[in-house]
């Protein structure tokens, strides 16, 4: 044990929370963390409240270089993972330098995706968001702009959306998609965040792919699907993201869209662990083991995976899919399973976003399983314990969704909130 050499792939939360949890252990081996970048753990999160002028830039690196450090960890900085033997128990960098170990961590994250729409990826002025070098070059790209496409009214997109109105930029958001936010908003919320930000001054089609894309000197011409021409300053990308895995020898380690792990945080091979955005982990709300895509879980599975890894038996307790986030002035909040695949669902909503705040509850089979919640995010916290308790309502199971008056749906959050 004492002997044992760790090796973390990645520098992200994941990656820091495993380290931080091998040390806090006692653990006094080697513990090596390999960086495709010199820079110090990034968190991409922030990014947006930077572009804000909530952040400062120094604060989107949580961890400072102190705690490299402090925690006597061995840095292999700029050079990216290239290969894992995993059986051979062997890392490879791309400068050709070989790394044993006794027990690896992948947590490599996630990079992001551009859709094959022809001159995308060739543009000088198409932008994804995720690294501190990408946050870099869309600020600068920003600084110019008066007319600019988001492609993509996921959560990223539509916060982008507000960072470039609130400075006075034209925005055109384009989703294939036919709601915003699609990932985790019900229809009916979508609809009322859709007209909250029309009411900003963002022109959202939706259902709508683009189809070409030039790049000219000083601007770049888009072709949407449905035969409109817009021509731009930029295009702010936020279309997906996929895990960065490809060093990993599928045949030998269990893929999906991240590497499949138990709830111990262990890959299908001996001593090879995953977490945060390269892992596919436990969700406590659907059973299944889903890709996640959230820095809490992130760093939450990173931390079970450093246990581990000293031989402490912690179990990971299961992701919740979760993000609040202000979407211009109101607050919003998506927690849970909001479109349950199975069972007996009811989506039961009161309230308004204008007055005392919007809430859905989400039920399955008389159990609360998710919530969306706007201008009412206090209620957060509580409304989390009642889905992550598993808080039942027996008259979601006897009554039809239309049955539930306003009134009957505020006793339900009421009973549902004072429960806890
Ligand atoms: C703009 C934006 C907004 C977001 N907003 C939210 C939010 O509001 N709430 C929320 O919960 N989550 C949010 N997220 C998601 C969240 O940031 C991620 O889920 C989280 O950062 C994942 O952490 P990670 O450590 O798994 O991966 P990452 O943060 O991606 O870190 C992975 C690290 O591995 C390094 N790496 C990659 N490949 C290699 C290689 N081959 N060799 C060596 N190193 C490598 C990378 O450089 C990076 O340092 C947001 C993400 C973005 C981009």
């Amino acid at each position: 044990m004492a002997d044992t050499n760790i090796v973390i792939l990645g520098n992200g939360g994941a990656a820091l929370y495993a380290a931080r949890a091998v040390r806090e252990a006692g653990h006094p081996g080697e513990v090596h963390l390999i960086s495709d970048t010199a820079e110090c753990a990034f968190n991409p999160m922030l990014s947006p409240y930077y572009f804000r002028g909530k952040v400062a830039w120094e604060n989107c690196f949580p961890f400072g270089a102190q705690f490299y450090h402090d925690l006597d960890i061995v840095p292999h900085c700029g050079v990216p993972v290239a290969s894992l033997e995993a059986r051979a128990q062997l890392i490879t960098l791309e400068d050709g330098k070989q790394l044993p170990y006794d027990r690896c961590l992948v947590a490599t994250g996630a990079s992001p995706v551009l859709p094959p729409v022809p001159g995308l990826r060739e543009s000088a002025r198409a932008f994804p968001l995720r690294s501190a070098s990408t946050a870099r070059m869309l600020d600068e790209a920003m600084k110019t702009a008066r007319r600019v496409i988001v492609m993509g009214a996921s959560l990223v997109g539509i916060e982008m959306t507000e960072v470039l109105i609130k400075r006075g930029v034209e925005v055109i958001v384009v989703d294939v998609a036919n709601q915003v936010m699609p990932r985790g908003t019900h229809p009916s919320v979508a609809a009322i965040l859709l007209k909250y930000l029309e009411g900003k001054g963002a022109d959202v089609r939706l259902g709508i792919g683009m189809e070409k894309i030039q790049d000219k000197p000083h601007s770049v011409v888009c072709h949407l699907a449905d035969g409109s021409v817009e021509e731009v300053d930029l295009l702010v990308c936020s279309t997906g993201v996929r895990s960065n895995l490809d060093f990993i020898n599928r045949d030998e380690v269990e893929v999906e869209l991240g590497i499949i792990t138990d709830e111990r945080m262990r890959s299908n091979i001996e001593n090879l662990y995953a977490a945060g955005d390269a892992a596919q982990a436990y969700n406590r709300i659907t059973d299944r083991h889903d890709w996640m895509g959230t820095w809490g879980n992130a760093c939450s599975q990173g931390r079970t995976a450093g246990q581990q890894m000293v031989d402490i038996d912690a179990v990971y307790p299961g992701s919740l899919p979760e993000n609040i986030s202000p979407v211009f002035e109101w607050s919003y909040a998506q927690i849970g399973d909001i479109q349950p695949a199975t069972g007996e669902v009811r989506h039961l909503s009161c309230g308004d976003p204008e007055g005392e705040g919007y809430s859905l509850l989400v039920f399955r089979d008389g159990v609360l399983v998710g919530t969306n919640l706007i201008n009412c995010t206090e209620l957060s916290g509580k409304v989390r314990s009642a889905i992550l308790k598993e808080w039942r309502c027996e008259s979601t199971l006897q009554l039809a969704e239309d049955e539930f008056t306003e009134a009957a749906v505020k006793r339900i959050l009421n009973e549902c909130t004072a429960a806890q």
